[in-house]
């Protein structure tokens, strides 16, 4: 089925041999219509219920009950950051942004074109290598308060948030369904597909149904959040291949239990922290170990020589994706939900190996 290749990249990232397995079953027909998934009708009874079955699934996932709204947004996460703030923000209107990292930051940069922006912590100066300190005494008279929750590209994550006084939105895209972790606190969350949830272009959005009431009414409606629960999603023709794809992620995150997940994340992250910590070759890019990320491990190598040698290495042992973001350089090694423990130790070995011989 997959390429039997060990896929550590950032996103799109790595799906589950099952998960590509019944994707691919349904390309050739999807349950005896006669129809590809590519195929299917965006306003047809399958397709309809794919979506129903998805926002079963998201609520019983994070626990919430009826007062929140799941919808499928175009366009991945930045089409999220436009949006929040285009439903949200006048000019005369604030709102904070935590800059925690590069994609913080570009949140922050979308919605400075609808609003004032109070960025209550920023952790730029030290190139994100550990979480912002805050400053909330501007928590109030804010429109939403943004946090992203994981940051991708430097390895940091928010594994306890801290409580707000403002309506709290989150950036969940590289950790959604990653852990186990409240939901009713947030406003509204918010997680492009390609990390956690299946393939690029579509967002998964939840939004409490009285931070809804707050949006504008008179957006174009392939931007307006409302229109998007109004419609069910369907507002032109919807990505119906990659909904169904999430579909069956949060079929296999449900069979597997969040717990479960989880477990085996903190064990990824500690296989991989651990070997960092002992080495003498490789140096992690984040020191403060409550602010290390279990989704995504970055780490430089001392010298170019030691990081050609693990490129060499991971290649002749079909392991790719392991390269850092050109902002942070190094290396990232990205553990989502589909990433095995027996990759992992895979990794480590090779890198233990390439210590040894150094
Ligand atoms: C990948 C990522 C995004 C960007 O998603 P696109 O769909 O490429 O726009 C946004 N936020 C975070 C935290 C990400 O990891």
């Amino acid at each position: 089925m997959s390429t039997g290749k060990i896929n550590f990249n950032a996103g799109p990232a790595a799906l589950p041999p099952e998960v590509l397995q019944e994707a691919a079953a349904a390309v050739r027909e999807y349950k005896n219509t006669g129809l590809s998934i590519l195929e299917l009708p965006h306003r047809g009874a399958e397709f309809l219920a794919i979506i129903a079955e998805t926002k079963l699934l998201v609520k019983e996932l994070c626990n919430l009950n009826d007062d929140y709204e799941v919808v499928w947004v175009h366009g991945g996460g930045r089409m999220v950051f436009a949006m929040l703030a285009m439903n949200y923000l006048t000019h005369n209107d604030t709102a904070g942004y935590i800059d925690s990292g590069h994609w913080a930051a570009e949140a922050i940069d979308y919605g400075r074109h609808y609003g004032q922006v109070s960025v209550l912590g920023s952790s730029r100066t030290t190139n994100y290598n550990q979480l912002p300190k805050l400053d909330l005494s501007a928590d109030n008279n804010l429109k939403y308060l943004h946090i992203t929750t994981n940051n991708t590209i430097y390895g940091t994550q928010y594994h306890h948030v801290p409580a707000f006084k403002s309506p709290l939105v989150a950036d969940m895209s590289s950790d959604i369904f990653s852990c186990q972790r409240d939901y009713t606190q947030y406003d509204m969350f918010y997680a492009a597909a390609q990390k956690n949830l299946g393939t690029p272009g579509v967002a998964l959005a939840v939004i409490k149904k009285d931070f809804l009431e707050k949006s504008f009414d008179n957006l174009p409606p392939i931007l307006s959040l409302k229109a998007y629960v109004k419609e069910n999603s369907v507002l032109n023709t919807a990505n119906v291949s990659g909904i169904y794809t999430a579909l069956l992620m949060l079929r296999w995150i449900k069979g597997k239990g969040i717990a479960a997940i989880e477990k085996d994340n903190q064990l990824k992250a500690t296989l991989l922290y651990d070997a960092l910590d002992n080495s003498k070759i490789f140096i992690p890019h984040v020191v403060v170990k409550e602010h290390r990320s279990d989704m995504n491990v970055c780490f430089t190598a001392l010298d170019k020589n030691i990081e050609q040698a693990l490129l060499t290495l991971c290649a002749e042992n079909d392991i790719i994706g392991i390269s850092g973001h050109r902002s942070v350089g190094g290396f990232r090694v990205s553990l989502y939900n589909a990433i095995t423990v027996e990759s992992v130790k895979k990794l480590v070995a090779i890198m233990t190996e390439l210590e040894a011989g150094v």
